[in-house]
């Protein structure tokens, strides 16, 4: 009997499950193997994206992509459906359901409904299942198998261990922590919640996505302060269109990506996919474009905004419709640039790639629009620095060129940590002190991309990766769609292995 432990219970991990008792039962492996399921919140199907206690955090991904079956993207919306569509007060959108943004609340209970189903119908059909509320903190390598060290002492002897442990922490501005005022995480929303209401103006250090998660905790919870995003770039996500327009593209295509590639024997350069990006975006927009122009750094987001929103009720900019039609062509293009040219995107046109590529749902854009109509809301670019003042007793906020910032309360929502060494997680510590993960040097860790095995010199062939982890040679490692196909890929390895390899 194999054992296969999955660590974390989030939307990797029920996908990964969910995965595995198919193909198990499918492939007649159910007598060979027993999976145990690790999670240290004690919530199976929650996870850090979606156990959020606040119905004002939406998914920033239509419904129709957010299904735990790979080729069957549409799953959700059919849950959606079975439980009333549209008509539930939690799913926002003028589109039809396929294009809507349900709360992640909502979609935290579909894949906490799932994850009962399956670990029941798994233990019905005789597979062994063992569920585990702790932590997984050590991991230990002895030949080909694995001990893992939870965090209470338990040690689980495994086969093959499943790292599914999502967004962690980021260890930045830890000169801040001892300060009560200060709140490292904006989630859970607790904290914030608890202290909203002791301060006039509240800083959130960010301005992408999760900085607007924590506005939405402000905002719904009926905080009436001035709030300030601070960011070095000050560029705020643009707005998804309520339904994007499909766009063809005649020049960024993967044929000219591999010609590139076999023409100069080498990986295409950021410069040369750029230059095709622009000709399908001007093609698009049927002129040339001024490019510096486009340049949204330091300009007003008040203004921006409102241009966006009118954009996304007309289906989206050509800039936005190109970007989102590279969703399954990105991590191809991506897996053939060199590191050099990963990190050089990364810098150059990262923080633009980001914004229109991972737009905010129109509900919360309307919501950002009408704070910042009641001077409620600002962004502030070019921040440099915060420090705490014992005198005043408040963050002070230090910005390019303009006269320091008083804050009382300030939020750290600079989301998820790139590379390994920022990340706050015992158990990678561990596994990386011990040379069983290699840090990538464009972020996360090295894996073999197809079949989602870690790839380090201690560690054998037993240690396998979802998410957020994946994060430098993987691009869209935060969406479930992007998750589940590599829950696919791997899935289908562990199972060859235990039908024709090394675990037969
Ligand atoms: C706030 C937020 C919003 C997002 N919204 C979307 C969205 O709308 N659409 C989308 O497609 N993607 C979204 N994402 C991206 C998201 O990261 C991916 O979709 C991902 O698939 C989420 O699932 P996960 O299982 O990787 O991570 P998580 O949801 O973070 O789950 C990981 C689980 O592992 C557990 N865990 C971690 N370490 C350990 C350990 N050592 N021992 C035991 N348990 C452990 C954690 O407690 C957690 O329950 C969002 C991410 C965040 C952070």
């Amino acid at each position: 009997m194999k054992n296969i432990t999955i660590i974390g219970a989030g939307a990797c991990g029920v996908a990964a499950f969910a995965e595995l008792f198919l193909s198990l039962v499918t492939k007649g492996l159910k007598d060979k193997v027993k999976i145990t399921w690790m999670e240290k919140d004690g919530k199976w199907g929650h996870g850090l994206a979606f156990g959020t206690d606040q119905p004002g955090h939406l998914l920033n991904t239509q419904a129709d992509l957010m299904g735990l079956y790979v080729n069957e993207p549409s799953h959700y919306v059919d849950w959606l459906d079975n439980k009333g569509g549209k008509s539930l007060d939690r799913v926002k959108g003028k589109g039809g359901l396929e294009d809507s943004y349900s709360s992640r609340q909502l979609y935290g209970r579909y894949l906490f409904e799932h994850s009962k189903s399956l670990i029941l119908e798994a233990k019905a059909a005789g597979l062994t299942v063992e569920l585990l509320h702790q932590k997984a903190d050590g991991l230990q390598r002895e030949g080909d198998n694995y001990q893992l060290l939870s965090e209470n002492g338990d040690v689980i002897s495994s086969d093959i261990v499943i790292l599914a442990l999502g967004t962690p922490k980021p260890n930045n501005f830890k000169h801040l922590l001892t300060h009560s005022n200060y709140i490292p995480f904006p989630w859970p929303s607790g904290p914030i919640l608890e202290k909203m209401n002791q301060a006039e103006h509240i800083g959130i250090l960010g301005s992408s996505l999760s900085a607007i998660d924590a506005v939405m905790t402000l905002v719904d919870n009926k905080y009436e302060g001035k709030i300030s995003l601070y960011s070095p770039d000050g560029l705020v996500p643009r707005v998804q269109p309520v339904k994007n327009k499909e766009v063809a593209r005649n020049h960024l295509t993967m044929d000219a990506i591999y010609r590139i590639r076999r023409e100069n024997r080498r990986g295409p350069l950021v410069k040369e996919i750029f230059r095709l990006f622009r000709k399908d975006v001007e093609e698009h927009t049927g002129e040339p474009l001024d490019w510096k122009e486009l340049d949204r750094e330091g300009k007003d987001v008040a203004s921006l905004l409102q241009k966006d929103i009118a954009l996304a009720e007309e289906g989206g900019d050509p800039l936005m419709n190109v970007a989102y039609s590279l969703r399954y062509d990105s991590t191809p293009i991506w897996s053939l640039l060199s590191i050099e040219e990963k990190l050089k995107f990364m810098k150059w046109l990262g923080p633009d790639w980001g914004i229109n590529r991972h737009g905010m749902p129109l509900p919360n854009a309307k919501k950002l629009q009408k704070l910042f109509k009641g001077n409620k809301l600002r962004v502030v670019p070019f921040f440099e620095d915060v420090a705490f003042s014992g005198k005043l007793g408040e963050f002070q906020m230090k910005i390019k060129d303009k006269p320091t910032e008083s804050v009382q309360l300030l939020i750290n929502a600079t989301g998820s940590p790139g590379k390994l060494d920022e990340m706050e997680s015992t158990l990678l510590r561990n596994m990386l002190n011990k040379g069983y993960l290699s840090p990538y040097r464009a972020g996360g860790v090295c894996v073999n991309e197809q079949i989602l095995q870690l790839l380090s010199p201690k560690g054998g062939s037993g240690i396998y990766g979802l998410g957020h982890i994946l994060n430098g040679q993987l691009m869209d490692v935060n969406a479930v769609w992007f998750n589940v196909k590599c829950v696919s890929r791997m899935i289908k390895d562990i199972t060859d292995r235990l039908l024709y390899g090394d675990f037969s």
